[in-house]
Parts: structure tokens; sequence; C-alpha cells
């Protein structure tokens, strides 16, 4: 938990990638180095195995979600599209996994904050994280 920064949301992304390749968090990190990021822009992410990675700390604002990387966390898990590159819920029930213990652990320290997927927020036109964030946590009963 931080208290230099005010945390009210929680963003979900996805890589993007194709579920048949792997986007490892050294090849994530080239990728947002590319991009002129000083590092990862995201704070976790989940790869399909279900190993969360702790990329940028908390106590730093992510570069994952424009107007609102300031008071957030962004969590990112490897996939996104299908074999044939259609947006597509890829995550791997391991990674389904360590996303609601990782969801779970941050709403403790943060109890004000909602979670959303990317593109639940206002002026954001693309499919992240391909799949419905509302949906899913009511599908596993989770409460906040
Ligand atoms: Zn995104």
């Amino acid at each position: 938990m931080i208290k230099n920064r005010k945390i009210n949301l929680i963003v979900i992304h996805c890589s993007a990638t194709r579920v048949t390749q792997d986007f490892t968090v050294g090849e994530l990190e080239a990728c947002h180095l590319a991009r002129g990021f000083r590092d990862i822009g995201y704070h976790y992410y989940i790869t399909k195995d279900g190993v969360i990675y702790p990329c940028r700390p908390e106590s730093e604002p992510g570069a994952h979600a424009r107007h609102y990387n300031a008071h957030s966390i962004g969590i990112c898990y490897e996939g996104g599209l299908d074999a044939n590159g259609r947006p597509a819920d890829t995550r791997t029930s391991a990674q389904k996994a360590a996303m609601r213990e990782l969801l779970k652990s941050l709403c403790t320290d943060y109890p004000e904050a909602e979670i959303l997927g990317h593109r639940d927020l206002p002026g954001v036109h693309k499919e992240c994280p391909c799949f419905n964030v509302k949906k899913w946590l009511s599908s596993i009963h989770f409460h906040i």
C-alpha cells in the first residue's frame, strides 16, 4: 500500500498479443522502452502461466490509461487475441486465478478503488482487455 498518491481506479489491460505467441515480461519492457516510456507502463503483468510480475512500483503513476494514470494501478495480462488475431478472452485458468488474487490484495490496500477494463474508460476505442470485467467479477462473486 502506498500513501503518496490516492488510488481510486484499477485498470485491466491485455498485451494484445496472440494466445499462440509468448510475450515475456522482457519483451513487454523492450516494447515500452521503444515507445519512449522509462520502464513498463503497467504496475503488474500476468503471464499465461499465472506468474505475476511486479513492474512499475505502485508509488509511481503508470503509463497505461490516458488521463487516468495519476490515480490508478494498471494490470496487464499476456494475450487478448485468439490464434487468428481477433480480440478474445484468452486468459488461462492460471491467469484468472492470479488476477483474482492480485485484485483481492489491491482492493484490501485500496478499498475505494473501482475495477474497470481499459475499454470501459470514456473515449477508448479499442477492445482492451478483450473481456467484460464487470461481468467476470460478478461471475466469480468478487465483491469490493
Ligand atoms: Zn489497454
